[in-house]
């Protein structure tokens, strides 16, 4: 039988992780930990050891592990067809997703684009949104405007429109000319308003820019209310409102990047419904299977879609799809994770849990390296800092997220942070009880390392 130690080797011998430096894990007791199965919000490694997923696997997961109706919804449907290309030929899974998706989300929503992951799903709102105004005659509307530290994927395209130094500095050189404006973070607010009272100053930028530059300026991508990968940078819906209006207003397309916010993460369907708009283009993935499966869609009106709409001599064609566009398996786990959804009234069972986990996150203000602690939906942030008062970050080397994370471990919980931002983004199935155990395991491990060390 192979032993643990076994597996480890072999993974560090061909296994090249995500986002990873493996040498780190050289001469140290630190490995990767090999999870075995999972149930509800719990994951158990190969020593049966049992952790609170509190990122959701990368935000993926809603529902929890394993769960058995999605088993049976993948099992059936692979006992039926595993896959079937999209084009000339469909299916009804992907017909009766597409069928929820477009009702959930309501008027003016019409269409359905899938694809494999967020990246991609945002690769093809990018693509579409050009040619949308290529067909329309204006291929000079050519750029794309997005916000600072954004983050909305990994590949080139999403790359170009994302703002985070980690994932682009190197690639400056192969990615397109963007537009950026700055990033409405209010802890550390740009304007320096005070929290609270929010007038949302920083959107002159926009209006400037766009007053500028409109005539050459394709669309608008936003990650919105919250900058995931930024640290979970959370910013008022009001913002998302005058941006649908100075949109409509310049004929400027708003694409809404809802890839780690849908599926009830901020307490609705979708984030956009905080701020009562309606974007052109929105990006759906994570979250879509619940997070069995990749999957992704990008969804959009009638408007974009009768640009594409003509005689095959006309060369309108969208020409995007992937091997796995729309794969059944797929669509079948995501239509039984709606259905769910529906039935067990997940989203109206969340709003007295959300305001639950809301003031139990105060407990985190008595911590002397809390800096700022954000909360929306089922999501919540610590951003530690070395001096509350002056908001002295830790430095990149103390690697004071990942000492967290460590401990976290050790103590039950799965705490993988973004840089010194500590976030909770569980299962939207957690009870009230078990978001008690998860801050405190949280609470007990920010407190040894930054008030021990
Ligand atoms: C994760 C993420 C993506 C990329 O999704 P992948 O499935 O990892 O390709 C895009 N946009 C946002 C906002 C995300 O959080």
């Amino acid at each position: 039988m192979t032993s643990k130690e076994e597996w480890i080797e072999k993974d560090l011998k061909y296994v090249w992780h995500p986002d990873t430096q493996q040498k780190q894990y050289e001469g140290n007791n630190y490995k990767p930990t090999i999870i075995e199965k999972g149930d509800g919000i719990y994951v158990y490694d190969i020593d049966g050891n049992k952790y609170i997923d509190a990122v959701s696997s990368w935000w993926v997961n809603t529902l929890g592990h394993s769960v058995k109706r999605l088993n049976n919804a993948l099992l059936t449907q692979a006992e039926k067809i595993e896959h079937i290309l999209l084009a000339d030929f469909t299916h009804k899974p992907a017909i009766e997703l597409a069928e929820k998706l477009v009702n959930i989300a309501g008027s003016p929503f019409t269409k359905v684009f899938y694809s494999d992951d967020g990246s991609t799903a945002v690769e093809v709102a990018l693509k579409m949104a050009y040619q949308y105004w290529y067909q329309k005659g204006k291929p000079e509307k050519k750029f794309f405007v997005s916000m600072t530290e954004s983050y909305h994927g990994d590949t080139l395209g999403s790359v170009s429109v994302g703002g985070i130094d980690i994932y682009k500095k190197i690639f400056n050189p192969l990615v397109f000319e963007t537009l950026k404006v700055c990033a409405p973070y209010c802890y550390r607010c740009p304007k320096n308003c005070k929290q609270g009272k929010c007038n949302i100053d920083c959107f002159e930028e926009v209006e400037k820019l766009f007053e500028a530059r409109h005539s050459e300026i394709a669309a608008m991508i936003v990650e919105p209310l919250v900058q995931g990968a930024a640290g979970m940078r959370m910013y008022p819906a009001e913002y998302l409102k005058k941006l649908r209006t100075l949109c409509d207003k310049y004929d400027i397309l708003l694409i809404d990047d809802e890839v780690a916010m849908a599926f009830g993460r901020t307490g609705k369907y979708f984030a956009f419904e905080h701020a009562g708009i309606k974007p052109d283009i929105f990006c759906v993935a994570k979250g879509i299977t619940a997070g069995y499966i990749p999957l992704a869609a990008t969804i959009t009106t009638d408007k974009i879609y009768n640009a594409f709409y003509d005689d095959f001599s006309t060369l309108k064609t969208f020409y995007h799809g992937h091997s796995f566009t729309g794969n059944p398996l797929a669509c079948a786990v995501a239509v039984e994770n709606l259905n769910i959804m529906k039935e067990e009234k997940i989203i109206e069972n969340l709003q007295h849990k959300i305001e639950y986990f809301k003031n139990r996150l105060k407990i985190f203000e008595s911590l002397k390296h809390a800096g700022d602690i954000r909360h929306i939906g089922m999501i919540g942030a610590i951003e530690m800092v070395k001096d509350k008062t002056t908001k002295e970050p830790y430095a990149f080397e103390d690697r004071m997220g990942h000492k967290v994370f460590l401990e976290a471990m050790k103590r039950g919980a799965i705490l993988r942070p973004i840089g010194n931002v500590i976030y909770f983004m569980p299962p939207l199935i957690i009870t009230e009880a078990q978001i008690d155990d998860l801050l405190k395991i949280a609470f007990d491990s920010i407190k040894t390392v930054t008030e021990n060390n």
